[in-house]
């Protein structure tokens, strides 16, 4: 497995203790990679494992879109960590559908379990060790997709706008102990993941939007799950260590805002 580094050359997260959910692909492995590289110890977990999780990181198995999921894991942080440091609720997406009417009622409950509440009931189970010892890291992954939301996707950006709204009043909550918690929000990223969602979207035949990143991407391409996990290892660092509530969006320039 190749290290891909933070370029930073520093070991600034050495002993520090990181759980990062989704961390077999995509982005989340590339977190993981980075958070390594800077010295953290670092747990993740998927709901199976492949041999693309990052060599170096401890792996456990746990479905993060139920309480009992959560609970595995904050248990398994527990016992192999010993408690975290930094926190990064990156498992997330969706099936995207023909149009808003056509989502199913479980498919709605689906994308709030795993994009939004899986946050909410791991948080609550990890923040208050964060609270007692007066420090402590926690990232939302959101999506660029809630700036503009599009019927075959409601659920899940409804359920990513969910979070965001959440994630700020926990940043707010959580302030005065310390704890600092922000929101990244990728805009187009090539992961397996992303590119599957896609190729289903395109195939359903409807506002399938752009098919390049070139023309609508001012710095004209999609996203790499590093651009992700740069934006991540900063906001674990001290380097942002006067930065909370904040939503920091990585997209190329795609959504202009602030
Ligand atoms: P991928 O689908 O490539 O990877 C998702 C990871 O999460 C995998 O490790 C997967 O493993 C794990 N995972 C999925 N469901 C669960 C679950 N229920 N419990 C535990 N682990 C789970 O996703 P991306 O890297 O593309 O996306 C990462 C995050 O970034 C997501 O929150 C997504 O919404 C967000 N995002 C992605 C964009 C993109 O273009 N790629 C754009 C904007 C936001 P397994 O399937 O084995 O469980």
């Amino acid at each position: 497995m190749t290290t891909i580094g933070n370029g930073s050359g520093t070991q600034e997260l050495a002993g520090k203790r990181a759980l990062v959910t989704g961390g077999s692909r995509g982005i989340g492995a590339a977190v993981v990679r980075q958070l390594l590289d800077a010295g953290a110890e670092v747990l993740t977990t998927a709901r199976s494992a492949t041999n693309t999780v990052p060599e170096g990181a401890a792996f456990v198995e746990a479905d993060v879109r139920t309480r009992a999921g959560a609970e595995a894991l904050a248990a398994a942080a527990q016992e192999v960590l010993g408690g975290v440091d930094v926190l990064v609720h990156n498992a997330g997406g969706a099936q995207p559908y023909k149009d808003a009417s056509a989502i199913p009622d479980e498919e709605w409950q689906e994308a709030l379990d795993l994009n939004y509440l899986a946050s909410v009931r791991l948080d609550a189970l990890l923040a208050p060790g964060m609270r007692e010892r007066r420090s402590g890291v926690i990232m939302h992954i959101s999506s660029a997709a809630v700036l503009t939301p599009v019927g075959p996707f409601l659920h899940y950006t409804a359920a990513k706008a969910a979070l965001e709204n959440y994630s700020k009043g926990l940043a707010l909550e959580l302030a005065p102990f310390g704890v600092r918690v922000n929101t990244v929000t990728p805009g187009r990223v090539a992961t397996p993941g992303g590119e599957a969602t896609r190729e289903q979207w395109a195939r359903l035949d409807v506002a399938p939007g752009r098919t390049s990143a070139d023309a609508t991407v001012p710095l004209g391409r999609d996203g790499r799950p590093d651009d992700i996990a740069h934006a991540v290892l900063f906001l674990a660092s001290d380097r942002a260590s006067w930065l909370t509530a904040s939503n920091l969006v990585v997209d190329g320039g795609e959504f202009p805002r602030g």
